[in-house]
C-alpha cells in the first residue's frame, strides 16, 4: 500500500521512512550490512567525522515508471563516484556490488514511499560514509559506517518551470588541485555562507569561476553548467575541480545520440557566456534548471530565452532525459535498473 502522502505538495525535505541500510567497517573489512528501522546514530563525541569532516555522500533517485516498475537511474555511476570520493578522503572504498545491493534493499523495503507515476515526485536516495571512531590527532579513522536512507521529495518545479538568476561569486568553491571533484561534505560546508549571502541579496545560486585565473566557468555549489550556443551546440565546462555530474554526462549523451546535437566539453571562458543562447544547471534533483540571468557585479547577462520559460534546446534535453527515466523513451543499455 502506498503511504498516505500528499505527493503533489511534498517539498524537498527529510521525511523519515521505515527502513535504512547500515554497514560497519572494522578491523579492515566491511560487515555484511543490514536494514534497520533505527534512524538514530550514536557515536563518540570525538568521531573523525565530527572533528575533521571525514565524510562523503551520493544522491540518486528511485521512481515509478509509466508501466508501474520501480526503478533507479544509473546507480553504477554513483557507486563508482563514491569510490573515488572515498579514495580522496582515505575512507575504505565501498565495493560496487555492496553499494548496489544496499540501494536495491533500501528502495525495496521502502517501496510504499515511492511516489506514483505522473506526480513528478520521486524517492531521493542518500548513501553516505563517515569516519566513526574517536580521532584527535589528525589521521583517518579506523572504523566507518556506510548508510543509505531514502526520503520522498516533491516535484522540483512546482507550478511550472521558472528560470533562475545567479550571481558570479567572489569566493571560490574548490582549490585548483583540491577536492572539488569529489562529493565531500566539506565542499558543502564552505558553500553555506556564500549561498545564504546570495539568497539575502536576491540571487538563487552562485556561479563559481576557476580559482586560479578567475576567467573560466566552473559550476555552482551543487550543479554543473550546460550552455547552448546560438547555432545549437551544447557546451559544458571541463575542469579538474568540477564534480562530475551524472545528470550532465547523461544529458550530453542524450544531446548527441537522441537529439543529434553537437556537444563540446571544454574550458568555457566567462567572457563567452554573454554570447550563449541558453544556460541550464544539471543535477539529480532538477535534471535541468534553466538559468535566465547571470549577474556579474551589477553587469547583467540576460539569455535570449528570458525569465519566463526554458529555452528550446534545454527543454528538449530535459524532456528526452525525463522520458528515458520514466520509461516513455527507450533508454540506452544499462541506464535503468528495476527494483525487484
Ligand atoms: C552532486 C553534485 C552535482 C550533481 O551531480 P548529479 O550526479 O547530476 O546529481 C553537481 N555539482 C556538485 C558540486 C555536486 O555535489
Amino acid at each position: 500500500m502506498t503511504k498516505e502522502i500528499d505527493w503533489n505538495n511534498l517539498g524537498f525535505g527529510y521525511v523519515k521512512t521505515d527502513y535504512r541500510y547500515v554497514s560497519n567497517y572494522k578491523d579492515g573489512s566491511w560487515d555484511e550490512g543490514t536494514l534497520t528501522t533505527d534512524d538514530q546514530i550514536t557515536m563518540s563525541e570525538c568521531a573523525c567525522v565530527l572533528q575533521y569532516a571525514q565524510t562523503c555522500f551520493e544522491g540518486l533517485k528511485a521512481y515509478t515508471t509509466a508501466n508501474g516498475d520501480i526503478v533507479v537511474f544509473r546507480p553504477d555511476l554513483n557507486a563508482e563516484r563514491l569510490q573515488s570520493s572515498c579514495a580522496g578522503l582515505e575512507i575504505p572504498v565501498v565495493p560496487k556490488e555492496k553499494f548496489l545491493d544496499a540501494i536495491h534493499q533500501v528502495v525495496k523495503a521502502n517501496k510504499d514511499f515511492v511516489p506514483p507515476y505522473g506526480t513528478g515526485a520521486t524517492l531521493y536516495i542518500r548513501p553516505y560514509v563517515f569516519g566513526k571512531n574517536a580521532v584527535i590527532g589528525v589521521k583517518p579513522a579506523d572504523e566507518y559506517e556506510f548508510r543509505v536512507f531514502v526520503t520522498p521529495v516533491g516535484p522540483y518545479f512546482k507550478g511550472g518551470v521558472k528560470p533562475i538568476t545567479i550571481r558570479v561569486s567572489d569566493v571560490d568553491r574548490a582549490a585548483p588541485r583540491g577536492t572539488g571533484n569529489i562529493k565531500a561534505g566539506l565542499n558543502y560546508a564552505m558553500s553555506l555562507h556564500n549561498i545564504v549571502d546570495a539568497h539575502n541579496k536576491g540571487f538563487d545560486e552562485n556561479m563559481y569561476l576557476d580559482p586560479q585565473t578567475r576567467t573560466k566557468v566552473e559550476e555552482t555549489g551543487g550543479a554543473n553548467f550546460l550552455f547552448v550556443t546560438k547555432d545549437g551546440t551544447v557546451v559544458t565546462p571541463k575542469s579538474n575541480s568540477i564534480l562530475p555530474s551524472i545528470t550532465r554526462r547523461s544529458l550530453l549523451y542524450v544531446a548527441q545520440h537522441y537529439c543529434g546535437l553537437k556537444v563540446e566539453e571544454r574550458e568555457v571562458y566567462f567572457d563567452e557566456v554573454k554570447d550563449f543562447a541558453e544556460c541550464g544547471l544539471c543535477g539529480t534533483a532538477a535534471v535541468i534548471s534553466p538559468v535566465g540571468k547571470i549577474v556579474d557585479h551589477g553587469k547583467e547577462i540576460l539569455f535570449p530565452s528570458g525569465m519566463e520559460e526554458m529555452g528550446p534546446v534545454i527543454s528538449k534535453l530535459r524532456e528526452t532525459l525525463t522520458g528515458i527515466q520514466m520509461g516513455t523513451i527507450e533508454a540506452p543499455e544499462g541506464w535503468i535498473q528495476v527494483i525487484k
